[in-house]
């Protein structure tokens, strides 16, 4: 048995959930998300190897961290994946290991990723119209993507489908997008799209809000039930009499969930961040690499738990160089 310990921010809040991005690389480049032509990767010595991680996840498994999300970048281009999902899964403490991918290369994957426990996997998909799809992603990859969503139905992986709605974009597939809980039970979760695009471009960020596209979706499905949000959820939650999914709605440039928020972000150097909106903590490769202790890294993160802006405005606003935002989501991890 795992000692364990709850942990709590200054504001009362528990903290059980990391999201760990694995690596700033990608093999897309969608609008929201990068530049055109891709953004300044890291260097490999930067990255926290895979060792680091593991030991970071000991540690704070043993602080209250009991779920995780491996994002990224897109997990998957990183070598060696599949073997430190595999490890991580077995961390004593850590109840639940989940993913959030793009599916371009996952689809032959699924088989194992069941087999090691993975609890479910956030796939991203901002239109199922390949056209719209490859403006958005400017890659020509649809039919993979749906592919890995077949073999996560067919295996039985819990799966969401993660897509940002961009103004001028894909609104038109919010409706194409709900229709796929008709027959398939996933959640199908629409995002505001926020500033982290790696320019800090302004796309017409706060045009389509929840409010906007909960009226979209009543257009036509004008009996959207309300039904109860998990504990911790980020979305607003409904479902459609007589279908499968769910369809959610995250607020995540309007910030309406920030109360009951129960995570922190390392990013894939190992800065921590403690909200998605401030600009990192310390960086705790940094510590680990000039040989802390176990003890000296746990209380690194007591101590910034204990600092921690009360929501996504104030950390803003408390940002290092000012509030304007301009990293890319893929070297904060989404
Ligand atoms: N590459 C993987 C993927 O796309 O699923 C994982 C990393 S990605 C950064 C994680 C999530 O962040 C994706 O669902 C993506 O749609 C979302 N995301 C990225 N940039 C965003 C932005 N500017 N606003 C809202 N969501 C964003
Ligand atoms: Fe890559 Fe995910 Fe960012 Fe798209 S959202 S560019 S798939 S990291």
């Amino acid at each position: 048995m795992v000692e364990r310990n709850m942990l709590y921010d200054n504001h009362g809040r528990v903290i059980n959930y990391l999201r760990l991005a694995v690596t700033d690389r990608c093999n897309l480049r969608c609008f929201y998300c990068m530049p055109e032509n891709g953004i300044q990767y890291v260097e490999k010595s930067a990255l926290l190897s895979y060792e680091e991680m593991i030991r970071l996840i000991t540690v704070l498994a043993k602080l209250g961290i009991e779920k995780i999300r491996i994002t990224g970048g897109e997990p998957f281009v990183r070598k060696g994946m599949m073997k430190f999902l595999a490890t991580i899964c077995q961390i004593p403490g850590i109840r639940a290991v989940h993913l959030t991918t793009n599916g371009t290369v996952t689809a032959p994957l699924i088989p194992d990723l069941k087999k090691i426990g993975i609890k479910s996997v956030n796939l991203s998909i901002d239109s199922l119209d390949q056209q719209r799809f490859f403006e958005i992603t400017r890659r020509d990859v649809l039919p993979a993507v749906m592919e890995t969503f077949h073999a996560l139905l067919k295996h039985n992986i819990t799966t969401k489908i993660n897509s940002v709605v961009m103004n001028g974009k894909n609104t038109d597939d919010i409706i194409p997008m709900v229709q796929l809980t008709k027959d398939y039970p996933v959640g199908v979760r629409f995002i505001e799209e926020m500033p982290f695009n790696g320019s800090g471009a302004d796309h017409g960020l706060s045009l389509w809000n929840h409010h906007k596209i909960l009226e979209k979706i009543k257009t036509v499905y004008p009996d959207l039930e309300k039904i109860p949000d998990p504990d911790f959820s980020t979305s607003t939650n409904y479902k459609i009499p007589g279908h499968s999914g769910t369809v959610g709605i995250i607020a995540a440039y309007s910030r309406t969930f920030c109360g009951t928020c129960n995570r922190i972000r390392l990013t894939p150097t190992g800065l921590l961040k403690t909200c998605l909106y401030d600009s990192g903590v310390f960086n705790v490769k940094d510590f680990l690499r000039a040989g802390a202790s176990d003890d000296e890294i746990r209380a690194l993160f007591l101590n910034a738990l204990g600092h921690r802006a009360k929501d996504g405005f104030e950390a803003e606003k408390n940002r290092r160089g000012g509030q304007f935002v301009s990293e890319s989501m893929a070297t904060i991890g989404g």
